[in-house]
């Protein structure tokens, strides 16, 4: 039989992590369905996570799945996390690609099929680097510049700067993050790990369509510990100089202690 004559058709899988998102869900499916239109050769796979949501987003979801086939809902039983939610959309994908976006159109749907070019010429990971970055607070942009800079200092792993989550990952990659059994997952510190070939597309993220940030300083502070506790030694490093440091310290007031009783006959205050 001649195999070349089969078609295959390659499916596409879009990763969508939701959190008390009910009044962006909306527009967000809208600009996807939309761009992802124009991908007719591919077949499609919209999967939303649920991430514990506390208000209408569930149920903006299901009504949503009842109009579009290609909708999957992955509902968590309480909030776990963004990490925690592309881990486990990232596990339910059946893709060739998987792309991961935000709910919040901060990361512009329009820029999937730049991303599907770059795979159909072989490029493994396609990811989105923020070149501008509207509507976020001075502290935000402060802190995300800062904590990049630090990561790429400190890690041995080069993450690349003002990259989020926001990327098409082949198969391959998949596969390779699946196998990985990390318990805090930082999953752009992996992708960028596990090496193969990345190309970057440089956009100017647009401010959230609306509700606010589900990322509070507490998640923030969360999530930069996890990044550099799992890709850097230095912690660790740091770590062992204190205990040296202490122990140092420690033989220094004995030495001294010992002295002083030895050579004047008296002995320090106290014990
Ligand atoms: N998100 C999530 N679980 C959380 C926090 C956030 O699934 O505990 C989702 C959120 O709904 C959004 C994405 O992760 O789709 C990024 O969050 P957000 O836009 O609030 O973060 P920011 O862009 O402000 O850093
Ligand atoms: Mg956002």
């Amino acid at each position: 039989m001649d195999n070349s004559s089969i078609k295959e058709t390659k499916t596409l899988s879009i990763i969508i992590p939701c959190f008390n998102e009910e009044v962006v869900i909306e527009e967000t499916h809208r600009r996807l369905h939309d761009v992802l239109g124009t991908l007719s050769d591919l077949e499609i796979e919209l999967i939303y996570i649920d991430d514990g949501s506390e208000d209408g987003t569930l149920g903006v979801l299901k009504n949503l799945q009842a109009r579009d086939s290609c909708i999957r809902i992955v509902s968590f039983s309480r909030n776990f996390g963004h990490q925690i939610a592309i881990s486990a959309g990232i596990e339910n994908a059946s893709g060739d690609a998987v792309v991961l976006i935000d709910a919040d159109l901060q990361d512009p749907p329009e820029l999937i099929p730049i991303f599907v070019d770059l795979w159909r010429e072989g490029v493994e990971v396609a990811y989105g680097q923020r070149e501008a970055r509207e509507g976020e607070g001075a502290f935000k942009l402060w802190t995300a510049k800062t904590f990049y800079r630090i990561i790429n200092r400190i890690s041995n792993v080069s993450i690349p700067l003002d990259t989020g989550d926001f990327r098409l990952m082949d198969r391959k990659v998949v596969n390779t993050l699946l196998s990985m059994p990390e318990r805090y997952r930082f999953v752009r510190g992996m992708v960028s790990w596990v090496g193969f070939r990345q190309e970057c597309v440089r956009y100017k993220r647009a401010a959230r369509f609306a509700g606010s940030t589900k990322y509070p300083l507490r998640k923030m502070v969360r999530f930069a510990a996890d990044g550099i506790l799992s890709f850097s030694m230095e912690p660790l490093r740091m770590a062992v100089w204190m205990g040296f440091t202490a122990a140092g310290l420690a033989f220094a007031g004995i030495f001294y202690a010992l002295v002083i009783r030895l050579m004047t006959n008296s002995w320090v205050q106290g014990w």
